[in-house]
């Protein structure tokens, strides 16, 4: 089947447009058609010469955007829409209110294969990953309920970094200017520690801002709760982290989940300190929500920030969103959609 012209970015477009004898300069029309205008059809791209669709009609179709199937609301005002893509991949998105802003959380994968063990997405294993349109699809559900929409993370379902290359295409097509022109330094990317892709980023010239789960600073804890400090073990990647930091003269976001009695202990807050030492980041506690509902905020939270704090560490509590519709941080696991 040929490919959906949605997942192209303008710079592909211009590639067909010369693979196929036309002018590459229609493609800004073509990708306005497409992501601002909402053509449908693409024998009848608006702004685009008719010889140009049925040229591009040789090669590609052009798909509804996919829809979310449910929605849920939660107390706080947090919405999330679950989607079930095509061969049955449930993914979900959210979009979290803010005083000033809010914010979208888009999954890259349906599922994970990361088997991190406090993780609802986790324990699903991974479905497959997402496509560039599956994942601008989730991006334009999110705006339809928050036309304020102002800021964008890829914390929902997956690991980023392992479908790097589709995000990559997914975000240089939200950030531009023919289309939804969302700016790069308001996109987050977050991951378990990816390193060569750390290292991508680094030298790449994308602006999105990078943020990093660490989950315990001890080793041998940290490869039980997230299987991937056995791949890439945190100490190298707070190594990459750094240089990342230096060569992009950038802070990055850290952050640390708190299991109750298992990496909350004043031996973590200490290790955890010296780890990241000298690191210009911004490190954010997350309260543990175990799967299903919200958890009891317990006081050694703010004494594990306290300790942080103490230790100069620029440590804050995340106020977690949407843990009654299993919308926050490692809940989602597309509970709500019966499996087909
Ligand atoms: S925490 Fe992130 S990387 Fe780990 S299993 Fe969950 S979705 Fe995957």
């Amino acid at each position: 089947m040929e490919p959906d012209l949605r997942g192209l970015t303008r710079a592909d477009i211009e590639a067909a447009l010369t693979g196929l004898g036309e002018k590459p300069g229609n493609a800004g029309a073509v990708f306005m058609a497409v992501h601002r205008r909402g053509a449908t059809d693409l024998a009848q791209l608006p702004g685009v010469p008719a010889r140009v669709c049925k040229a591009l009609g040789r090669l590609y179709t052009l798909k509804p955007l996919p829809l979310p199937e449910r929605k849920l609301a939660a107390a706080d005002g947090t919405r999330k829409l679950l989607f079930r893509f095509a061969g049955n991949a449930l993914a979900e998105c959210v979009v979290l209110p803010g005083k000033d802003q809010q914010t979208a959380c888009l999954s890259s994968q349906a599922g994970c294969s990361c088997g991190c063990t406090f993780c609802a997405t986790g324990a699903l294993g991974l479905k497959r990953s997402l496509t560039p349109v599956e994942i601008v699809a989730q991006f334009e559900a999110c705006l339809r309920e928050a036309v304020d929409l102002k800021s964008l993370v890829f914390m929902g379902m997956g690991e980023p970094f392992l479908n790097w290359e589709n995000v990559k295409q997914a975000i240089k097509i939200l950030c531009d200017s023919r289309g939804r022109h969302f700016q790069q330094v308001k996109m987050t990317v977050s991951t378990v520690g990816v390193i060569p892709v750390i290292e991508e980023l680094t030298a790449s010239d994308l602006r999105v801002r990078l943020a990093v789960s660490l989950v315990a600073a001890d080793p041998e804890l940290r490869a039980r709760l997230a299987p991937m400090e056995k791949v890439y073990p945190l100490k190298r990647v707070l190594a990459a982290v750094r240089k990342y930091c230096a060569a992009r003269q950038a802070h990055v976001m850290l952050e640390y989940i708190l299991l109750p009695g298992v990496n909350d202990r004043p031996a973590d807050s200490a290790q955890l300190a010296e780890l990241i030492e000298g690191i210009p980041c911004r490190l954010n506690l997350i309260p543990y929500n175990p799967p299903g509902g919200p958890g009891a905020a317990t006081p050694r939270v703010k004494e594990f920030q306290q300790e942080l704090i103490a230790a100069g560490v620029r440590a804050y509590l995340r106020q977690e969103k949407g843990a009654d519709i299993s919308a926050a941080c490692g809940q989602l696991a597309a509970y709500s959609i019966s499996p087909k």
